[in-house]
């Protein structure tokens, strides 16, 4: 099995040669074909099993390049997440010219506001600066197709599930969402039931 089987476009497959992914993992066999078709997912796996491309891999193929507006919403409950999965991002979508910005707590919000008035496919970011972003209108959510909401068991544990709720509120109805998570405890499969459409359980 390839990454072209899932009927990814050259670019991004290239991109894939050139990071040494040669053959997708059972998580990204897993879940790619599913996010392509815009259905729902709710994805129990660990760190290390290759997630951050099962959901970064669609996020690339589906984003427009020509909007300007963020077209994904990422959460990731720290910092060094948020910089790793965008970094992530961009690699995946090099060729395509991607452009994902990292917008996380003890970064002055200054740089992030101006780094957010350029173009940016992707957002990846912690909830409480997202949060702050979305209450001083410098974080536009109006085209926003896909919300992945990544380690949501950690999130959880960190207590920012009420705030990754309200983020949700201010994001288009019609959207793709994405949760990971390497445990599910209630809380967790709550948050799918309210928020994502007759998602698809996908445990690894
Ligand atoms: P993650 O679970 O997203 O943190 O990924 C774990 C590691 O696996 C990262 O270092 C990735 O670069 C690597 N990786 C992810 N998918 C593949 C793949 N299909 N082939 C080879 N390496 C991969």
């Amino acid at each position: 099995i390839h990454f072209k089987d899932f009927g990814i476009s050259d670019d991004i497959t290239r991109a894939l040669e050139g990071l040494g992914f040669t053959a997708p993992t059972e998580v990204q066999t897993k879940v790619i074909p599913v996010a392509l078709t815009r259905r729902d997912v709710s994805v129990k796996s660990q760190t290390g099993s290759g997630k951050t491309a099962a959901f970064g891999i669609p996020i690339c193929e589906i984003v427009d390049w020509d909007e300007n507006k963020p077209q994904a919403l990422v959460l990731t409950p720290t910092r060094e997440l948020a910089m790793q999965v965008s970094q992530d991002i961009m690699s995946f979508g090099r060729f395509k010219r991607i452009k994902a910005t990292a917008i996380y707590g003890k970064q002055p919000f200054a740089y992030q506001r101006s780094e957010l008035k350029q173009k940016s496919h992707v957002v990846v970011g912690t909830p409480g600066r997202v949060m702050d972003h979305i209450e001083r209108h410098t974080l536009d959510l109006s085209k926003v197709e896909i919300l992945v909401i990544d380690e949501a068991d950690e999130m959880l544990s960190m207590g920012f599930i009420e705030l990754v709720e309200s983020i949700i509120t201010h994001l288009p109805k019609k959207r793709l969402t994405m949760l990971f998570s390497a445990t599910l405890p209630k809380d967790v499969e709550k948050l799918c039931h309210k928020y994502m459409d007759n998602p698809l359980d996908i445990e690894i």
